[in-house]
């Protein structure tokens, strides 16, 4: 019997090779970003020279202590950037793995916009395996992804925050709560507003839904790309406010200054 399921599972494996080597053929891989013909099998989102280049854009010292924004100028008081000096933040800590420019930016476009659900998951494990987690993140009791508007899941089929937090939930051998939080708004996307409009425009939008779930414990945010913030503080004032512990943030991406980015490509953040 043994040997028989042993054949078996060769002829299926062989059978999905072959499938493979014709969808190779009939839509040969394709780097994400430059589009260049990728050699070997999905999924690999970047050709070599993409690849090298997202290894060169992680996120490295000297960061902001509390956003992780990368720091330009001198040394500042507790190691803080501008904004983080002159506004009180709500969340403990904030890191990012990578600035959002290229070539994340490619991939983030597949993930979000054009139905490539398993490319954020696959991008965000490799970073995880490769141990690019910052530092300053603390193994929390409970992982929460940054929730989406029911109707913005609808239209999107899929919730790309969640996807990512069951990958560091995983990685962390933590709970993934994904009910804890609740947005209430269907909001302006963010990326559309001025800055000083965002906060305004998250303001209120979000509220926690089972606050025994989250009381006294530290909780771990997580997002795909954090621009200002604003929405991760949001989620994190409400969250204090039922009684968490520290809630820290985590996003795959992170917008950065131009002058940081160097980088032609640096276009406007996605939409949440
Ligand atoms: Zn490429
Ligand atoms: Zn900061």
């Amino acid at each position: 019997v043994t040997g028989l399921l042993a054949a078996s599972a060769a002829v299926g494996a062989a059978a999905s090779n072959a499938v493979q080597a014709l969808l190779d053929w009939v839509y040969p891989p394709h780097c994400y970003h430059c589009e260049q013909p990728v050699a070997g099998r999905m999924p690999q989102f970047l050709c070599p020279a993409c690849s090298s280049l997202l290894a060169r854009r992680r996120l490295a010292a000297p960061l902001c202590a509390v956003c992780g924004v990368p720091l330009t100028g001198g040394p500042t008081a507790g190691g803080r950037c501008i904004t983080c000096l002159s506004q009180r933040r709500y969340f403990s800590v904030a890191r990012a793995f990578v600035p959002y420019v290229a070539p994340v930016t490619s991939l983030m476009r597949s993930y979000k916009f054009a139905g490539d659900y398993f490319v954020g998951p696959t991008l965000l494990r490799t970073m995880l395996e490769d141990r690019w987690l910052p530092d300053a993140i603390q193994v929390p009791a409970a992982v929460v992804p940054i929730p989406l508007h029911p109707r913005r899941v609808r239209e999107r089929g899929y919730d790309q925050a969640l996807l990512l937090a069951r990958v560091v939930a995983a990685h962390l051998s933590r709970p993934v709560c994904c009910r804890v939080l609740q947005r209430t708004r269907y909001t302006n996307q963010q990326s559309l507003l001025p800055t000083r409009r965002r906060r305004d425009n998250v303001r209120g939008a979000f509220r926690v839904r089972t606050p025994q779930r989250v009381r006294d414990s530290s909780v771990l945010l997580v997002d795909d790309v954090m621009t200002t913030g604003a929405t991760a503080e949001e989620c994190a004032k409400v969250l204090l406010r039922a009684g968490s512990g520290p809630v820290q943030v985590l996003t795959l991406a992170r917008t950065v200054p131009r002058a940081i980015s160097g980088d032609a490509d640096l276009t406007a953040p996605p939409a949440p």
